[in-house]
């Protein structure tokens, strides 16, 4: 799995600051980026006290991400406030053999030899409809949600923060988990600041929403 920030808004922080700083002074327009590192801190810090996260939406982050399953895009699609463009099974020809295997599997041998052998047969009946002239949007339906995909997805940090929140979670489903943490991981280098706070609730305020599962790592929070 890769995941890759192409592209993001200029000096975010300072930008997200600035519609901060619009809302909460007197400052015209042409002054509104003029401040220190300090004041840019501040700011940010007194939008997350305040849970003012609107200005957050002023920074964008576009990455590409490869290699991940049919059924971790599915689950990352599923967030809204983003925009997506994923590698087209209509026009790209299908590779069964380019697929995501889960550590559950790959660590039985048993289940992995089952598991490739289903792979491999798909991958032929996949090229057996289309030798036969079934149009690959057609052929695709017998490709399983191991298959892996590409996709650029741009996300501002609002929405990325509400991501992190939701799939950084020890109990997210493994390979969304590890992309939402490959994510996270490029926003930090860019805007540390924008990212400092984020993460899964249990990191970034203590709480936790999946209490009633039975946290793995917080025993001390399992349901009584
Ligand atoms: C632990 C977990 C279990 C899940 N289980 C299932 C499942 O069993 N079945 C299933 O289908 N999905 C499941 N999902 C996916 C889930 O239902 C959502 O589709 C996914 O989390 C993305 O939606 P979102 O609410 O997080 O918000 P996003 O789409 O990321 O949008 C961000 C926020 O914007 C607001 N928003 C966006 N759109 C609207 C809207 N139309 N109306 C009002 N407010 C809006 C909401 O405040 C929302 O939280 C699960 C997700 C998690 C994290």
């Amino acid at each position: 799995m890769k995941v890759k920030l192409l592209k993001y808004t200029p000096d975010p922080e300072r930008t997200v600051a600035a519609a901060a700083r619009l809302c909460y002074s007197a400052s015209g327009v042409d002054a509104l980026l003029d401040m220190g590192c300090d004041e840019v801190e501040r700011l940010i810090d007194l939008l997350r006290q305040r849970g003012h996260e609107s200005p957050f939406e002023h920074a964008s982050f576009t990455f590409a991400v490869e290699g991940i399953s049919r059924a971790c895009s599915h689950q990352l699609v599923r967030h809204r406030l983003a925009s997506y463009s994923q590698q087209s099974q209509r026009w790209v020809r299908g590779d069964a053999a380019w697929h995501v295997v889960p550590p559950s599997v790959a660590r039985r041998p048993e289940a992995a030899r089952l598991f490739a052998d289903f792979l491999a047969r798909a991958g032929e009946v996949y090229r057996a409809l289309a030798a036969m002239g079934v149009p690959r949007e057609d052929a695709r339906y017998v490709l399983p949600n191991a298959v892996a995909t590409r996709m650029v997805v741009t996300m501002n940090a609002r929405e990325l923060l509400h991501v992190f929140r939701l799939r950084c979670c020890q109990r997210a489903q493994w390979e969304i988990r590890a992309v939402a943490y490959l994510m996270l991981r490029e926003c930090r280098k860019v805007a540390p600041l924008l990212f400092a706070k984020a993460g899964p609730p249990c990191q970034v305020d203590g709480t936790c929403p999946e209490e009633w599962t039975g946290c793995p790592r917080y025993p001390g929070r399992r349901p009584s």
